[in-house]
């Protein structure tokens, strides 16, 4: 594990398998025969990596890129990328210029930011490209049912004057890994019932689209024209207590593994980190992994997040500390483990390593949370057939 500063050896990384992840694309597509794929690589692609898995999963067949924030979609452009982007996040006084120069769509739900798109299309001469977003039942953004009319007639006018082109009308669902709940149909309804305000006032998107990872995988009934998958395409299960990614026709493009700091025997007894949360219960042998909070490595998995060692399945001995964590070996394991061997923390659990699935359910948490928190002071590096031309 070589940096990239020269004669620099760091003790962990992180490594990207963008096979997988245009594998995972191309498995999403073949589900969704009816859709387009827009593949969700905001937060640097789940912490994969923004650009590298913007082009592996174009290169499975997304057509799509989605991200929150307008600097994740300028970022993507200044790589060279002209797939169409969605950008759906942004407060007041941003500057949406440097987004409709860029080509960039925008998500709009309010009047506040259909003026500022607005603004931004007389400011570069453009023609906005916006995608109207209702909130049928997340609570969370979106305009409301009884804004909804307000907000078409305003987008109507601007549409008559050529400043903005209506892309698309999209919603997001609240309870989707839990295909049975209520508010998934509900969902789908009010969407249907804002569609047709929208088509009563004149107004017809290019693209209907509503479905996250999750109802991708089990709703079909909500893909309408465009699906938005985030967590899948990365090989992780939006739905662990219903498949694992394999289940799913996915596999896990993200290893976190390090090699130990030291290995040392221990007799029974011995307090193991801050706090002594953990006690040797036996003469043992322990290792120091050299990955601690301050990687991403998240302290509610003290004394439970799982690791493989050679053949070896252990977990985290005491607390996760700033930079390192312990693990108990088990008796008499110095004899064949040694400090510079690797430790893998999560991968592809079909390897034979803990997943990371496994780590959010040590941390009382999901699997989401889980690779977004895996800090940039980890450097990355991408593996994969097309790992050189995709990373340049
Ligand atoms: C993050 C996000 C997605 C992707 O969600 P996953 O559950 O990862 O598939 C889709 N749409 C919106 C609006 C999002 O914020």
């Amino acid at each position: 594990m070589s940096s990239s500063q020269p004669g620099v050896v760091v003790p962990a990384e992180v490594v990207i398998d963008l096979d997988a992840v245009a594998a995972n694309a191309a498995a999403l597509c073949e589900r969704v025969p009816g859709s387009a794929l827009m593949a969700v690589v905001k937060a640097d692609a789940y912490g994969h990596g923004l650009v590298p898995c913007a082009r592996a999963a174009l290169a499975g067949g997304a057509t799509w890129l989605g991200v929150a924030q307008v600097p994740e979609a300028v970022a993507l452009r200044e790589a060279g990328i002209d797939a169409p982007v969605l950008a759906w996040l942004y407060a007041p006084g941003s500057d949406l210029s440097c987004a409709l120069a860029r080509d960039v769509d925008l998500s709009v739900a309010a009047p506040w930011a259909l003026e500022e798109v607005l603004a931004a299309a007389r400011s570069t001469g453009r023609t906005a490209r916006v995608h109207l977003k209702i909130d049928t039942g997340l609570g969370r953004g979106g305009s409301t049912t009884t804004d909804w009319p307000d907000l078409l007639a305003a987008v109507g006018r601007a549409v008559a004057s050529d400043a903005v082109e209506l892309v698309g009308i999209w919603s997001h669902m609240a309870c989707a890994d839990d295909p049975t709940h209520p508010t998934v149909r509900r969902q789908r309804e009010v969407f249907l019932d804002a569609l047709e305000a929208a088509e009563r006032a004149g107004l017809r998107p290019q693209l209907r689209h509503l479905a996250n990872s999750a109802a991708t995988l089990t709703s079909p009934d909500t893909h309408f024209d465009l699906v938005r998958p985030g967590l899948a395409l990365y090989g992780l299960s939006p739905v662990p207590h219903l498949g694992a990614p394999a289940a799913y026709g996915l596999r896990a493009a993200m290893t976190v593994r390090a090699r130990l700091a030291l290995v040392k025997d221990v007799p029974a007894g011995v307090g193991v980190s801050y706090a002594h949360a953990y006690t040797t219960p036996a003469a043992t042998s322990l290792g120091l992994v050299p990955l601690g909070y301050a990687d991403g490595i998240l302290r509610h998995a003290s004394n439970a997040g799982p690791v493989q060692v050679g053949a070896l399945r252990t977990r985290v001995a005491g607390r996760v500390c700033m930079d390192q964590f312990v693990v108990d070996l088990g008796p008499g394991a110095s004899a064949h483990v040694q400090a510079g061997d690797v430790v893998t923390l999560f991968g592809d659990g079909d390897l034979g390593v803990p997943t990371a699935q496994e780590w959010a359910d040590a941390a009382g948490t999901i699997s989401y949370e889980i690779v977004t928190s895996i800090s940039g002071r980890l450097p990355r590096a991408w593996a994969g057939t097309d790992a050189r031309e995709w990373t340049r």
